[in-house]
């Protein structure tokens, strides 16, 4: 499907009966006014809220694919994991991507008999798929930026009897389609990009197959992993302007990589956009952006700190994808990385002034 944000930001709009408000209502509320048999109306705020309602239906255009929110990017990771494994499912993750994945997995799926493997990114269809009942993958994978054949490993997957759960955090609905790639199920940390300002947690599910959304359904309800209604309105409105924060910083972020692979106090690039990049080739095949993040390896972990710490214009945090540019080492967390190795996420900063600021800190290190 084409995205089409202009249309996004009229979906409430075109609705409106006349005096209602063009901006979307917050509904704070756990009860309902409910006489009677509850039948086709509101009941309970475990169960429903309009706010989600309101920002489901803008992420499900997005998705092109129903949707369904959670209060952050982990609590959407469990659901759809929990919806569709049981005891005795083999499950296959990735060894390098997101490390709490690894640890929902292995400290809490695994003792109810999951059983979990793991696999690099790189090369993640090596060995095929038979005898997997879920395979979950992350492309680019954060924070090393490997990519995966999505439509390739959907296919096989799928051809061997299993289904597919891809995190699209890092490269959001509008840099790449997972779904139209034929994976199955999309989870997504919204509250990355897709929030964008660093002022909330959110997550969400997006599937076209109805089963396994009846049973992501279920397992909010039952578990009670529901999104805030005011974190649900902050996501709403940061989608509003997701598509010109996404395509600034995608483009900054080129021209940035471009001048640091250049740059003397950088040892190491990566960046899906650079032509020598080892995610290039599948980068330009399967997303339509090359995305904000990239990734850069001083000299030393002490340089590292130092650039991270004295930049004007980077924040010195972990999460990713809000206006605000931020950096972090990694191996800070156990990611297994060089010790030097930075995660910088470039936010919406005028690139000239970015660059001045990072080429100013560079050079003073
Ligand atoms: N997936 C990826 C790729 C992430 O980077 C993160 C958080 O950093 C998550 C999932 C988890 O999201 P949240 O922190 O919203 O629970």
């Amino acid at each position: 499907m084409a995205h089409k944000p202009g249309e996004m930001l009229h979906l409430r709009g075109n609705a409106l009966e006349k005096g209602e408000p063009v901006a979307l209502p917050l509904t704070q509320s756990s009860m309902y006014h409910l006489p009677g048999l509850p039948d086709g109306h509101a009941t309970y705020g475990r169960v429903d809220n309009p706010t989600w309602v309101h920002l489901e239906h803008v992420l499900s255009h997005l998705e092109d694919a129903p949707c369904l929110s959670f209060p952050s990017g982990m609590a959407a990771i469990s659901a759809a994991l929990f919806a569709t494994v049981q005891a005795g499912s083999r499950l296959l993750i990735p060894s390098d991507g997101y490390y709490v994945t690894r640890l929902l997995s292995d400290r809490f799926l695994s003792r109810l008999g999951v059983v979990v493997e793991e696999r690099p990114t790189t090369g993640f269809a090596d060995g095929g798929f038979e005898g997997f009942d879920v395979v979950f993958v992350e492309s680019p994978s954060n924070p090393g930026l490997d990519m995966i054949d999505l439509a390739d490993v959907a296919k096989q997957v799928r051809a061997a009897g299993g289904i597919t759960i891809a995190d699209n955090t890092t490269l959001t609905p509008l840099g790449q389609r997972p779904l139209d790639l034929g994976i199955d199920v999309v989870v997504s940390s919204d509250t990355k990009a897709m929030g964008g300002h660093s002022d909330m947690l959110m997550g969400h599910v997006a599937s076209r197959d109805a089963q396994i959304m009846e049973r992501v359904e279920e397992w909010r309800r039952v578990s009670g992993s529901i999104p805030g209604p005011h974190e649900a309105w902050l996501l709403h409105r940061g989608l509003e302007t997701l598509d010109v924060r996404f395509d600034r910083m995608c483009a900054s972020a080129q021209v940035l990589a471009e001048r640091l692979a250049a740059h003397p106090a950088v040892k190491h690039i990566r960046y899906p956009g650079l032509p020598n990049d080892p995610s290039h080739a599948l980068a330009q095949a399967q997303t339509t952006r090359f995305g904000f993040l990239l990734s850069l390896t001083l000299e030393s972990e002490d340089k590292a700190e130092a650039f991270i710490n004295t930049c004007p214009l980077l924040r010195p945090a972990t999460s990713f994808g809000g206006v605000h540019s931020s950096a972090e080492r990694r191996a800070r967390w156990g990611d297994s990385v060089d010790p030097a190795f930075i995660r910088l996420s470039v936010g919406c900063e005028p690139v000239e002034e970015l660059w001045q600021a990072i080429e100013a800190s560079l050079n003073a290190l």
